[in-house]
């Protein structure tokens, strides 16, 4: 390795050990990597002066001294994620820190066509231009969509949600003028969760939505299988011979625990069926509720005995699952034949913008892994 190769490995793996403790001291920086305080002191001022970090001032006494503690600017880079579902456009601006700088949501019927990538074009660069992103703090854009994305993260290999035509990425090229690349919404709002989240464990998402999808992640990084179609929870079989799923088989949990199981009771509105079951009124709100929670906890049960991993419930049920997480885990613990504590189950952090985030990530990660 030369000098200068040295010297840019040293400033990348110092902001590195900065952005994941979210602050450390030089001394913390020279014992974790091993370098002399001097180099470490020479890096910290050359990312300073690029504006990706920053001394925080002295916080901490170690020793009797107070040591300054140093901070990774978290707006100095932004990414766009844009999640496109068959009925909303969300955009979500976040920072390094993964923090939301700004976010849309707006109703918009998805039809692969010149005028919705050219109203879409118009609602992202009204975000940047709000925000006044126009300095080259953009990494790029994510856009995370219900479709199977072939491993160039540019093809689509299965899409049955949306109706999409060949060549999208080269159409939407037409008029996004920033770096953009294509993603799964399941795996990218598995992704988002297991970024934010405080733990390393792993970790397996299942999203809840309008269909039924999710991720494993390792490390926080998905694991996409052979495929790319890893996380496809939707197709597992939980009735055999049962009810008709999309994608033209018998039984699949999607047929069982998409969003729309509970929405089609009330008009298509989740939010409220959920008012209705709360207010406990109709009793039979009240069994399709406990139906749709066996249904999933059998599926909850059979992911915890595949990856042994924590399970988080996302997407549109999942953001409503808070007040029922106790009676869904004593129904998954009725099922388990290892354990009782059902720690494990988690709901998700973010509530629709989950798959517009992790689709941005996609870009925060290249950013900080290839400084
Ligand atoms: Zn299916």
């Amino acid at each position: 390795m030369t000098d200068t190769m040295l010297k840019t490995k040293n400033s990348g793996d110092i902001f590195r050990i900065v952005y994941a403790l979210k602050q450390c001291t030089r001394q913390q920086i020279s014992v974790q990597l091993s370098l002399s305080l001097p180099t470490v002191t020479h890096n910290l001022k050359q990312l300073i002066e690029q504006g990706l970090v920053y001394n925080a001032g002295a916080h901490q006494s170690t020793g009797g001294r107070k040591a300054n503690l140093y901070r990774c600017v978290a707006n100095s880079r932004l990414a766009l994620g844009i999640d496109i579902t068959k009925h909303h456009l969300s955009l979500v601006l976040i920072n390094l820190n993964l923090e939301i700088v700004d976010k849309k949501r707006i109703r918009c019927v998805f039809c692969d066509s010149d005028s919705y990538f050219e109203n879409m074009s118009r609602e992202l660069q009204d975000i940047l231009s709000k925000n006044h992103v126009n300095d080259g703090r953009l990494l790029g854009v994510g856009i995370s969509m219900p479709a199977i994305i072939n491993s160039d993260q540019k093809s689509i290999s299965y899409a049955e949600v949306i109706q999409v035509g060949e060549n999208i990425y080269e159409r939407m090229a037409g008029h996004i003028t920033y770096p953009f690349l294509l993603f799964n919404d399941a795996n990218s709002a598995g992704l988002a969760e297991s970024w934010i989240s405080d733990t390393s464990n792993d970790m397996t998402y299942l999203f809840l939505g309008g269909s039924v999808g999710g991720a494993h992640m390792t490390g926080k990084q998905i694991q996409y299988g052979s495929n790319q179609r890893g996380g496809e929870f939707g197709h597992m079989c939980i009735a055999p011979g049962g009810n008709l799923c999309y994608c033209g088989q018998k039984g699949c949990l999607d047929a069982y625990c998409s969003a729309k199981i509970l929405s089609d009771f009330t008009g298509g509105n989740l939010g409220a069926f959920f008012e209705e079951l709360k207010a406990g009124e109709n009793l039979g709100y009240r069994r399709i509720f406990d139906q749709y929670m066996n249904n999933l906890a059998l599926a909850v049960k059979n992911l915890r005995m595949c990856y042994d991993s924590d399970i988080v419930l996302g997407g549109a049920v999942g953001s409503y699952m808070s007040d029922y997480i106790d009676e869904f885990r004593n129904k998954v613990a009725a099922l388990d034949p290892f354990e009782k504590e059902m720690d494990f189950i988690r709901v998700c952090h973010y509530k629709t913008e989950a798959a517009a985030v992790g689709s941005a990530i996609y870009y925060i990660n290249a950013f900080i892994e290839g400084l």
